[in-house]
C-alpha cells in the first residue's frame, strides 16, 4: 500500500504554534532532501521562526549553491530543545541517522515525504508516495503557510524536482512538475546555470576516469553485453575516488543494441566491486545474487575478493548464460 496522507494544513498549524524548529534531511543527502530543507528554512524565516538545519552527512560540493545550505550541521548532542522537528524526504527513522537523537529533544514531530514505503513514524505525517519529488509537497506546504516562492526558494524547489526526476526524464515525472516549473520560471529561476551545475559539470578526476573506463570498454555477444574495467592504477593516476566511477557503467548500457552492462573496479580494500545494469525487460539481480551481491532487477552490484580479470570473466560468463538462457 502506498503511503498517502497529504496534510499540509495540519503541518501548517504545528509550524504556526512553534518558535524553534529543527529541519532534518536524510543521510547521504541528495538534491531533493537538501532542496526541501533549504526551501523550508527560507519560508520559516519569513514567518519569523528560529530555524536550525540538521543532517547526518556532508552537503555534496555540487549542492553548495543552495541558498542557506551552509547552515546545515551534523547534530553534536549540544543542541536543542526545539518546539518542532520537521523531517523532509526521510523515508523512515533509520534514514535520519544520528538526527534521530534529536527526536527526544523536540516537543512535537512532523514530516513531509514522498516515499511509498514511509511507515508514518512522526506525530504528524504529510506523505504522498505517488509524487516524484518531495519538493512538490514542499511547494504545497508553502501554499498552506501563505508563502509565495521567491527566486531563492525557486532555486531550492527546482533542485529537488529536477534531480529526483532525472531532469524530467523518469517515468515518474508528472504534470505537477511542469505546473510548478511554470511558476518557478516566473520567479527568475536561473535554469541554464543550475542545469550546468546539476547535470553537466563533473569533477576533473571524474572526466579523466571516464576516459579510462571508455578505453577499457569491450563488447561481447554482438554488442549485447558491454564490459568496462578500472584498476587501482587508473584511480591513482586520475586522482579519482571510487564515487567518481558511480555512473560510468551507463556509457556501456546506453549503447544502441546493448542489453546488459558491467563495470568492475578495484576497490581501495583490495576487493573487486561490480556495477551491473540491464535494460528492461532484461534483469541482472539474479546474476548478482549468484556471486553474493544483490540490488534491483535492472541495477545491481557485487563486491567480491579476487583478481580483476579473473572475477570479470566469471561474471561475464554468467551474464552470457543469462542472455542466451
Ligand atoms: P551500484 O552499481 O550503483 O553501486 O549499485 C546498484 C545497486 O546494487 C545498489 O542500489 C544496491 O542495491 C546494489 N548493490 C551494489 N553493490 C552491492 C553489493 O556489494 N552487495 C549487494 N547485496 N548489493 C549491492
Ligand atoms: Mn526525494
Amino acid at each position: 500500500m502506498k503511503a498517502m496522507t497529504r496534510k499540509p494544513e495540519a503541518i501548517a498549524r504545528m509550524i504556526r504554534e512553534a518558535q524553534t524548529i529543527a529541519v532534518c534531511s536524510h543521510v547521504n543527502p541528495d538534491g531533493d532532501t537538501l532542496g526541501s530543507a533549504a526551501a523550508m528554512r527560507l519560508a520559516l524565516l519569513k514567518l519569523g521562526k528560529t530555524v536550525s538545519l540538521f543532517c547526518d552527512g556532508k552537503v555534496p560540493d555540487q549542492l553548495a549553491f543552495l541558498p542557506g545550505i551552509g547552515e546545515m550541521k551534523v547534530p553534536d548532542g549540544e543542541e536543542g530543545p526545539f518546539d518542532l522537528m520537521l523531517a523532509v524526504d526521510v523515508s523512515d527513522e533509520k534514514r535520519l541517522g544520528c538526527c534521530a537523537n534529536l527526536l527526544s529533544k523536540c516537543r512535537h514531530t512532523a514530516q513531509i515525504d514522498h516515499h511509498p514505503t514511509n511507515p508514518l513514524f512522526m506525530e504528524e505525517n504529510s506523505v504522498d508516495g505517488g509524487e516524484p519529488a518531495n519538493c512538490i509537497l514542499i511547494r504545497e506546504q508553502l501554499a498552506a503557510l501563505d508563502i509565495e516562492p521567491d527566486r531563492d526558494i525557486a532555486v531550492c524547489l527546482y533542485t529537488g524536482i529536477s534531480t529526483d526526476t532525472g531532469n524530467f526524464a523518469f517515468a515518474s515525472t508528472n504534470a505537477a512538475c511542469f505546473e510548478i516549473m511554470s511558476e518557478l520560471m516566473g520567479k527568475g529561476l536561473p535554469l541554464a546555470e543550475l542545469n550546468r551545475i546539476l547535470f553537466r559539470e563533473r569533477a576533473r578526476a571524474q572526466v579523466l576516469l571516464m576516459g579510462r573506463a571508455l578505453s577499457s570498454l569491450r563488447y561481447y555477444e554482438d554488442g549485447r553485453i558491454a564490459v568496462m574495467k578500472l584498476t587501482r592504477q587508473d584511480f591513482d593516476e586520475c586522482g579519482a575516488l571510487s564515487e567518481h566511477a558511480d555512473t560510468l557503467v551507463n556509457f556501456g548500457l546506453d549503447t544502441v543494441g546493448t542489453r546488459m552492462a558491467l563495470l568492475a573496479r578495484e576497490a581501495e580494500g583490495g576487493e573487486v566491486k561490480f556495477s551491473l545494469r540491464a535494460k528492461e525487460p532484461d534483469c541482472v539481480s539474479d546474476v548478482a545474487q549468484e556471486f553474493g551481491g544483490g540490488g534491483h532487477p535492472q541495477a545491481s552490484g557485487i563486491t567480491m575478493d579476487g583478481e580483476l580479470d579473473e572475477t570479470v570473466s566469471r561474471v561475464l560468463d554468467a551474464l552470457i548464460r543469462k542472455l542466451n538462457g
